[in-house]
């Protein structure tokens, strides 16, 4: 079989005979850890691949934290697009520009180039596609909150982290200015940290050390006048982990003195105060700040949202896929990423479907045995279920359906099958997306391509596993997320992690697996140690303070 550029006149390479086989354009949208693991691993050769981002570089989200302190230097966590599409076997193109549009009904996407070209309209473009993959990532969240756009600060991407840092010198600077007040400097000294999240936990973690370790060197009459405060509008700081970390981490700060109000509730935003709203008793109170980081979570980007709104998705945060990340209802789009969410909802309506079908032999009744099957089915066909399970807030509802089957014995079918569907009812309303993780990106970016790779064997031999529903046989089996643990660093060299098995693991000795975890993910070499270099650097001659 031979592959052959497609020629965009007559659809065809203008070659006769039926061995060509024309490439198909592949369009990927986004070049962060969806978007990059897909490229590292499709198979190039087989397809005409299109990137397009505004960003010609991969970025390493989990070290961001640490370059708002100077601990990591921002160049050692990129990696250009450009040096990794290179060592691909087929070309890959790139174009730096935007997405404004996508136009499913005619396989187009719209783009604009953020450069000025000087030659009118030609900034603009249209690519079209065969497939397209949108890997788009998504935003920060301000909820509307009035202010929040104008004066805080985010930490999404290189160039906020950048601020972040001239900020925290400059409020050191302005700090040092011999006509202010004590009651002044201690304003511009008060660092507030919205969100409790592991971004803004690490970020809270990370100034801490950078004021404790270097800046109290270099402005020794201000250390006392400091003060990190973390709002968090749940009950608990990294509510999301094991209540032993989050209940480790709020200890931790609370010895540093990290003031962590939790209960709170951000209202309002102006260019001195930050307003909150007790979820208590609704009282509110006002703070005066130097500097704000905003860290409450993801919202949508705009051209998701539109595009959205014309598949009819309007309900939704984020893009809604089916196991295999095919956007439903668009048959060549697929959505991976923080940008997409495998639609559980689904799942469970062909879960449901299962028990309709169970008594194969038409008795009335089901056997205990039977009953087993379907679990078990369920399990090997649906293995997000079995992540959900897993997971520590769901290890009862296993105990349910245990629960369930034994108290089906004896009973009518019709019992047994509500009992079933009221089980997964229950696990329904407890089933949450994929976090919103690079974990789950590169995974779904790895998945699709090597479902890619293999595309052409399954066209020759289309026969897969059957999907439970409909006529459709699928060619791949369904997207199976594996949860490796995450980590939560927490400052003065000490890290808590989650680790598989539920495993948990704090202190100094998991600092240590963090550096090698995080050095050993790296996208590349160079990456790799550039980054061991800064940290080297920094426990040699600590951070550097300069405001660049
Ligand atoms: P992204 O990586 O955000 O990539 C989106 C891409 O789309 C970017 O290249 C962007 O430039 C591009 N893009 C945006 N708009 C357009 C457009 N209109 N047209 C074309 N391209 C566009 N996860 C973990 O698992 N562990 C961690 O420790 C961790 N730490 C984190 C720390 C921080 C500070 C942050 C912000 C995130 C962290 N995450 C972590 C989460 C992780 O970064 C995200 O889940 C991950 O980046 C999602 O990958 P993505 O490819 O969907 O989106």
């Amino acid at each position: 079989m031979v592959y052959a550029e497609s020629n965009p006149n007559n659809g065809t390479n203008g070659m006769e005979g039926s061995q060509i086989v024309e490439k198909k354009k592949l369009v990927v949208l986004g070049s962060g850890w969806a978007g990059t693991s897909f490229l590292k691993n499709i198979d190039s050769s087989l397809y005409n691949v299109q990137v397009v981002s505004p960003r010609n570089y991969f970025a390493f989200t989990p070290l961001l934290p640490s370059v708002t302190c100077g601990t990591v230097e921002p160049r050692s966590i990129i990696e250009p697009i450009r040096n990794i599409v290179k060592k691909k076997k087929g070309e890959i193109r790139f174009s730096e520009a935007e997405c404004i549009k996508i136009d499913a009904a005619n396989n187009k996407v719209h783009c604009r180039s953020n450069h000025d070209i000087n030659v009118e309209g030609k900034e603009e473009f249209l690519l079209d596609y065969d497939y397209l993959f949108i890997a788009l990532g998504a935003q920060a969240n301000t909820f509307n909150t009035p202010g929040v756009m104008e004066h805080c600060h985010f930490l999404k991407e290189i160039e906020d982290a950048r601020r972040i840092r001239r900020s925290v010198i400059d409020c050191f600077e302005r700090a040092s200015l011999p006509n202010l007040s004590e009651d002044e400097k201690r304003v511009i000294l008060h660092f507030v940290v919205v969100g409790g999240g592991p971004t803004g936990v690490e970020f809270a973690a990370e100034l801490h050390d950078f004021i404790c370790e270097d800046l109290v060197k270099l402005y020794p009459s201000l250390h006392k006048l400091v003060k990190i405060t973390v709002i968090q509008s749940g009950d608990h700081i990294l509510n999301m982990f094991d209540s032993r970390i989050s209940s480790f981490a709020e200890q931790k700060f609370q010895r540093d003195g990290v003031e962590v109000k939790t209960g709170y509730r951000v209202v309002n935003v102006s260019d001195k105060y930050i307003t909150m709203k007790s979820k208590a008793n609704q009282e509110t109170s006002s703070l005066p700040y130097g500097m704000i980081v905003w860290s409450t979570g993801i919202g949508t980007r705009p051209v998701v949202m539109d595009f959205m709104k014309q598949i009819g998705q309007t309900d939704r945060r984020v893009l809604a896929t089916n196991e295999w990340l095919r956007v439903e209802g668009c048959d060549n789009v697929y959505a991976l990423g923080d940008c997409a969410t495998i639609n559980q909802r689904k799942i469970m309506e062909d879960i449901s479907d299962i028990f309709k079908v169970a008594d194969k032999d038409n008795s009335g009744t089901l056997t205990v045995q039977e009953i087993q099957n379907i679990i078990d089915d369920i399990r090997v066909r649906y293995p997000q279920v079995e992540v959900y399970l897993k997971r520590k807030h769901l290890r009862n509802v296993m105990d349910l359906l245990q629960g369930s089957l034994e108290s089906a014995q004896g009973k009518t079918k019709e019992l047994h099958i509500e009992e079933f569907k009221a089980a997964f009812e229950h696990v329904d309303s407890q089933m949450k997306s994929l976090p919103a993780t690079a974990q789950v990106a590169a995974q779904q970016g790895v998945y699709l391509a090597r479902c890619f790779n293999c595309m052409h064997d399954c066209e020759v031999e289309p026969e897969g596993p059957l999907r439970m529903k409909g006529s459709g046989r699928h060619r791949f089996r369904p997207f199976e997320y594996k949860h490796f643990g995450q980590f939560a660093p927490l400052g003065g060299e000490q890290t808590a992690a989650e680790l598989p098995g539920d495993w948990i693991s704090i202190g100094h000795s998991t600092q240590w697996l963090w550096y090698s975890v995080y050095a050993s993910k790296q996208v590349s070499w160079r990456t790799r140690v550039l980054v061991m270099f800064d940290w080297t650097k920094r426990f040699t001659f600590g951070r550097d303070s300069s405001r660049l």
